[in-house]
């Protein structure tokens, strides 16, 4: 059985709607795999040129694609759903406190109270992964 970005962006809705933190952090990453698979299929429909790898550097690359063009308002929303990813998925407490993050690098002049998002924080997110999803779907 196959899946469609928008589930993806949907289960993240449920996750995050749960009481724990491993619920939030799945929600992110829900949230920005919705985001990033609908944006590989449908930058390479508008950009010429524009070509998914396949690999860990489509990431970046797609990114980059949509950054120097037309479409940058979709980059400037796709980019924090990465970096809020990131957190979610490898800096997981205090063992992980010493890897580079760019979430957390850039969230209270680097210095946050804690490795947990916050219901601020998930709300914000949504808000991004929903504005972003709909945009990158009307390309
Ligand atoms: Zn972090």
């Amino acid at each position: 059985m196959s899946v469609v970005p928008r589930e993806l962006l949907e289960l993240g809705d449920s996750l995050a709607a749960g009481d724990s933190a491993v619920e939030h952090r799945t929600a992110i990453n829900r949230w920005y795999f919705a985001n990033h698979n609908l944006a590989v299929v449908q930058t390479a429909k508008a950009l010429r040129g524009y070509q998914a790898r396949g690999d860990g550097s489509d990431h970046a690359g797609v990114i980059r694609a949509l950054r120097s063009s037309k479409f940058k308002s979709i980059a400037m929303l796709l980019e924090p759903l990465r970096e809020a990813r990131g957190h979610a998925d490898y800096h997981l407490d205090a063992a992980n406190e010493g890897i580079p993050c760019r979430w957390c690098e850039g969230h209270v002049g680097g210095e946050r109270e804690s490795m947990e998002f916050t219901a601020a924080d998930l709300d914000a997110l949504r808000a991004v992964a929903h504005k972003c999803f709909s945009r990158i779907a009307s390309m």
